[in-house]
């Protein structure tokens, strides 16, 4: 359709009919009986988005950032050592706010595009007793995917409680919080939970909220402290309400919409379309002559794809992509920034998404004067899509 744009950053993205709608209703009190029963319902299916049974969700206004500190800031008192897996520009972040907040951060680095080895990790928790091990899920800036299964049962061995930054996984990438023995995993609304920006959520197992109840100073930030949100989960949940700051009424509403169009799907068709959705893309990218940030197959995303400018061409071609239909991101990490840009395929974009955009990526590449055989990219992608 003229006009129409595909948004296809890594978050935003796309929002479902459904949920938009909900977000255009009438606000509600947040003692109304109706929202008091959406946020309980709410809090209960991120129990399950998250495959942690026995977890503690959190639903907070903010963006995803705040979540991160809420995540930084429970767990940690001042002079805790911490572990910083690096992946990119996310894990930096991270490791701003814990040493913010008083911790002694160490980090495991990796090189442009990949992921520290796991046995450096294993070896660095044994060096010395880290109270927490965090570790981006998928790192936006490099589309690179950490292996959260893995590093978790590394940090088990050590007693280490294990803090996710999934803000641009959950819901797309595969992750058993309970089972893989994950303490905070973490995401903001506005990525694969499919609800626009504005809600910072938050799933804490029992053994971070034992580590919070047990801590000896007080929490450093008065907005993110669980002392003031846990009674009022507790209410939404058992169907009352509670004050301590006003909920994002409306949104929290388009999540509850969110959440049921999540696992109507069901997770376990949810991480495979993710991972299909992800292997046309680089198959449609590649059959053309683009190459990806992240290193290796494994360790690449399947909520979005990092991908260098082919050469000859530069950010410039961005902004006739969107012209064609399809917006996506620039480059985010300093040391790469003007050489890749970053395709968002999250939430409920399929086939007609995918096609859509690596159409408008072949128009523009093409007058930007790059050569290839026109059509290419989307054969590939379809050949991909169409695998059992
Ligand atoms: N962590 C990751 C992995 C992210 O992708 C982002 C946002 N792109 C954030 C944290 C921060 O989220 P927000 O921009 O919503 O504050």
């Amino acid at each position: 359709m003229i006009g129409k744009r595909l948004l296809m950053i890594p978050g935003p993205i796309e929002f479902t009919p459904e949920v938009l709608a909900e977000m255009a209703k009438p606000t509600l009190s947040h003692t109304d009986p109706q929202f008091i029963e959406e946020f309980g319902q709410a809090l209960e299916k991120m129990r399950k988005v998250w495959l942690a049974p026995n977890g503690q969700p959190f639903i907070i206004a903010g963006s995803g950032t705040l979540a991160m500190e809420i995540a930084a800031v429970n767990i940690t008192e001042p002079g805790d050592n911490v572990l910083i897996l690096h992946t990119g520009y996310f894990s930096e972040r991270m490791a701003d706010i814990f040493k913010l907040h008083g911790a002694n951060v160490d980090i495991v680095q990796s090189t442009v595009g990949d992921l520290p080895q796991i046995d450096e990790v294993r070896k660095k928790l044994a060096s010395k007793k880290y109270k927490t091990l965090s570790i981006t899920h998928v790192d936006t800036s490099t589309g690179v995917r950490a292996d959260v299964k893995a590093l978790a049962a590394a940090a088990q061995e050590t007693d280490t409680l294990v803090v996710v930054d999934g803000v641009c996984a959950v819901a797309g990438e595969e992750l058993r919080m309970e089972e893989w023995g994950v303490d905070i995993a973490f995401t903001a609304s506005q990525k694969a939970i499919g609800v626009p920006p504005g809600l910072a959520l938050l799933v804490a197992s029992k053994k971070a909220i034992e580590a919070f109840k047990s801590r000896k100073s007080p929490v450093g930030a008065y907005y993110c402290d669980w002392q003031y949100w846990l009674p009022v989960m507790e209410a939404y949940e058992g169907r009352k309400s509670a004050y301590f700051g006003t909920p994002a009424v409306n949104l929290v509403r388009a999540l509850n919409i969110s959440l049921g169009q999540i696992l109507d799907e069901g997770m376990e068709a949810r991480f495979a379309r993710h991972a299909r959705n992800a292997a046309a893309f680089r198959a449609g990218l590649s059959a053309i002559g683009l190459g990806f940030v992240p290193m290796r197959k494994e360790i690449m995303a399947n909520t979005l794809s990092a991908v260098y400018y082919p050469e000859g061409t530069d950010a410039s071609i961005l902004p006739l992509i969107a012209k064609n239909g399809a917006m996506l991101a620039g480059g985010l990490l300093p040391a790469i920034k003007t050489k890749y840009f970053r395709i968002g395929h999250m939430g409920m974009s399929d086939a007609s998404e995918i096609l859509a955009t690596l159409g408008a990526i072949e128009q523009s590449l093409s007058s930007a004067g790059y050569s290839f055989e026109p059509g290419a990219s989307l054969s590939a992608a379809q050949a991909a899509l169409m695998q059992p």
